[in-house]
């Protein structure tokens, strides 16, 4: 059967590879939407190679460059309004959300209300909003499935018997760092940061991996996928990567979903789930693998963990607070702005001054995004200096 697909962040590193999987693995998928952000560049030549009906980009001017580079004819909107609409008013069966940051929440509850089945990349959606979204889902009867590797994994383990689950074994890398001293750690700039040991992805997420808030980011991201309690959830660093995550299940049974780390398999997965599609991606091969080691993460070492599973913990509005501050710092990090360890001390910072609310609506979180907004314009501008 013939599929149709929209692609928020087609030119982003989960973008990019899941257009790959379509072309190289998928002949049955027909794209109706493309948006692009900052790489018009990138986005023209796949407007041109899977003729979407209409593409997003953020303003005129990067309306107009669209238009001079492609030859496709389509309708090109531009503006925040619009990217929410292009997710929800569209032919597609599955959108997937391949965007970066706050920026996926509002096109993926727009998509979910619209009755589309979601392929989410966007982990920010559910740490920021978590419960309105799995809520709503309920509610309009659509499936959320995960593109991040570890949640992959952990939906493919459960499909033995979700019912039946001790607890979840959500591995991580450890980053560049896993191995570096505190000291030396205090003085990594980005460039230091972006050399992820397993993985190739956006700034952003190679930013949180080094830190340890993608994990933080994954834990909320799988408490909210997988209805389970934090204490269910056991973070255990996996530097090879070749697990992707493990289920426990009642009797002592542990079951774990393996691959070489590359994006390509569970992108392809969350597009054709439960059918497993041929595909020629490099095999893993155990003879050459090595040994497969695994220990507890350090949250004194990396404190941004320690920050969310506070914010875990704590629930309610805290945790789009720790995402607003969290994506600002990254920000400044990798423009050399602030240190390493400045992304913690101003996340805690904000912590201590916030008090916490709790989530009934999307304004209540559009609220709390105001006050992390208000407290970021609030701090000295020059230099944070600012350790906890
Ligand atoms: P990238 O930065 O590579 O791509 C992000 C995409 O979003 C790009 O298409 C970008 O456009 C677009 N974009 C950026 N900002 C905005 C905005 N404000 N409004 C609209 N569009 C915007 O990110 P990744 O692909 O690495 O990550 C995407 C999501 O997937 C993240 O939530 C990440 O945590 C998650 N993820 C990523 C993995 C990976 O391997 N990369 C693994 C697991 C999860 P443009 O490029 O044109 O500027
Ligand atoms: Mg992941």
């Amino acid at each position: 059967m013939k599929k149709t697909i929209a692609v928020l962040g087609a030119t982003g590193s989960i973008g990019i590879q899941t257009l790959n999987a379509v072309r190289t693995c998928l002949n049955n998928v027909n794209i109706d939407v493309l948006t692009g952000y900052k790489n018009i560049d990138r986005l023209a030549p796949l407007v041109d190679e899977f003729k979407p009906e209409k593409v997003w980009v953020p303003d005129k001017e990067a309306a107009s460059k669209l238009n001079a580079l492609v030859t496709h004819r389509c309708k090109v909107f531009t503006g925040d309004e619009e990217l929410i609409a292009c997710a929800a008013e569209n032919n597609a069966d599955i959108v997937i959300n391949a965007l970066v940051g706050r920026a996926g929440l509002a096109p993926t509850l727009a998509a979910i209300s619209a009755g589309k089945d979601i392929a989410l990349a966007n982990k920010e959606t559910l740490v920021t909003a978590g419960p309105l979204v799995i809520n709503l889902a309920r509610k309009k009867n659509v499936g959320i499935t995960p593109i991040d590797s570890e949640h992959s994994a952990i939906w493919q383990c459960l499909q033995d018997n979700p019912q039946a689950v001790e607890k979840i074994l959500l591995t991580a890398s450890g980053g560049p760092f896993r191995t570096w001293s505190q000291k030396k750690i205090t003085n990594a700039r980005a460039e230091d940061a972006l050399r992820h040991p397993n993985w190739k992805m956006g700034a952003k997420i190679t930013i949180d991996s080094a830190t340890l808030m993608n994990k933080g980011l994954e834990l909320i991201e799988a408490m909210h996928l997988f209805n389970q309690p934090l204490e269910n959830i056991e973070i255990l660093v996996h530097p090879q990567s070749i697990i992707h995550s493990m289920v426990q299940y009642h009797d002592g049974s542990v079951i774990a979903q393996l691959g070489l780390p590359d994006m390509q398999l569970p992108i392809l997965y969350a597009l054709s789930a439960p059918k497993r599609v041929k595909n020629n991606f490099p095999r893993l091969d155990f003879t050459k693998c090595g040994d497969l080691t695994f220990e507890a993460p350090n949250i004194d070492k990396f404190p941004c963990l320690a920050l969310a599973i506070q914010a875990a913990k704590t629930g309610g509005t805290l945790p789009a607070v720790m995402n607003y501050m969290n994506e600002w710092a990254v920000g400044e990090f990798l423009k050399n702005k602030i240190g390493f360890y400045d992304i913690s001390s101003l996340i805690a910072l904000a912590f201590r001054s916030y008090t916490v609310k709790p989530v009934k609506t999307l304004a209540d979180i559009q609220d709390a995004e105001a006050w992390a907004a208000q407290f970021i314009k609030s701090l000295p501008s020059t230099k944070y200096e600012i350790h906890v």
